[in-house]
């Protein structure tokens, strides 16, 4: 079989960890494809956008898109001298919309080995094994926005299909993991949240009654999130609540480093697959980024986006050996670089 992977490396670190993901999947020996298109700050050098229309319809018939990050001091100062210049960040939210990606899947799951390096003390996160499904095109970010001098408003807003898609996916994700949705609102106050909750339990008392589902309201997940994560499985969220739920259950890690993440539309559209870090202009050029996240995030691509389990399983588990056997970059407080990991990850696959 041979697979189609629109590559966008993007800006800063993202062509370092771009390339560190490519040589993992490489060493499975799979057939793939690559296609590589400027994004973000390269785009907006090289043509003036951050999205072209060239690389939106490459990505829309390729089988997944692999991203690096955008974004960066230099195209921060252009914004400020004007504020119409282009910004790498359009490209982000032009790709979600053209490739219409309504849930972001974020997996949390600290290592034993890494326990030290959570802000949480050990016995807090033993065990923790955690998938935040956010929806991510809906709600109070894309409502109506209005503003006059004294008064500023924006508007929640969900349909019914938009929350059962939503659902379908977290039900979905639960039944390959360990059969528990815990759906999270503020139903006690908002009317979209009692529409969330009214519509979660339909979808799931039709069609997913042998996984068991909770509804937490958002103030007490936040709070159970650092008394007991362990306690969740996947946490179900609308987009503002799950913007805010998945970073403070990033920090459970230690380090952003880490962390992969998916973005899903249609079963049959591609799916978007990227580290949750931006492109740490800090430390781009060094060799010191930490490429676990995005190798990371193409095992989920492997997985959500290619349906391919046991090579995903493969690259994670080959992950976890090589920080188990002491792998640690400058982020972990060690000092292998991007190339020392990468080489550290391929030893295990
Ligand atoms: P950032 O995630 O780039 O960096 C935050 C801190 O974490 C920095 O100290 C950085 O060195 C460190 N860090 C990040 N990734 C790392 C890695 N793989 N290994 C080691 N250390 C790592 O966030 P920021 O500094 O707020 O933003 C920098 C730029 O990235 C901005 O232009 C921002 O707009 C952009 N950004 C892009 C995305 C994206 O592409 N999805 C996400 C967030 C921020």
């Amino acid at each position: 079989m041979s697979v189609a992977i629109v590559v966008l490396a993007g800006d800063g670190i993202g062509p370092e960890v771009v390339s560190a993901a490519r040589a993992v999947i490489d060493a499975l020996g799979l057939q793939v494809d690559y296609d590589e298109h400027a994004f973000g700050g390269a785009a907006i050098d090289r043509h003036g956008t951050a999205l072209t229309d060239d690389t939106l319809e490459a990505c829309r018939s390729a089988d997944a898109v692999l991203l690096g990050a955008v974004g960066g001091p230099k195209w921060d100062r252009a914004r400020d001298r004007d504020a119409r210049a282009p910004r790498p960040e359009q490209g982000l939210l032009g790709l979600r919309q053209g490739l219409g990606l309504y849930a972001n899947l974020r997996p949390v799951r600290p290592l034993p080995a890494l326990y030290s390096a959570s802000p949480l003390r050990e016995e807090r996160i033993a065990g923790t094994d955690l998938l935040v499904v956010r929806e991510l095109t809906g709600g109070i970010y894309f409502g109506e926005k209005q503003r006059s001098a004294q008064r500023a408003s924006d508007v929640c807003t969900y349909s019914v299909t938009e929350v059962e898609r939503i659902a379908r996916v977290a039900f979905e994700a639960a039944g390959r993991r360990r059969g528990q949705v815990t759906s999270v609102d503020k139903a006690n106050v908002l009317e979209t949240s009692r529409l969330w909750r009214e519509v979660v339990s339909r979808v799931h008392g039709d069609d997913y009654r042998d996984l068991s589902l909770d509804h937490l309201l958002v103030d007490n997940a936040a709070m159970q999130l650092l008394s007991h994560p362990a306690g969740f499985d996947v946490l179900l969220t609308e987009n503002l609540f799950g913007d805010i739920l998945s970073d403070e259950a990033a920090m459970l890690t230690g380090s952003i480093g880490l962390l992969p993440s998916a973005s899903l539309g249609e079963p049959d559209e591609p799916g978007l697959f990227e580290p949750v870090h931006g492109s740490a202009p800090d430390i781009a050029g060094t060799g010191a980024a930490n490429p676990l996240a995005t190798i990371l995030s193409a095992a989920l691509m492997l997985r959500h986006g290619l349906g391919l389990e046991s090579e995903a399983a493969a690259i994670e588990s080959a992950v976890d050996r090589a920080l188990e056997n002491g792998l640690r970059t400058p982020d972990l407080g060690g000092d292998v670089g991007t190339h020392g990991a990468t080489s550290a990850v391929l030893e295990h696959l």
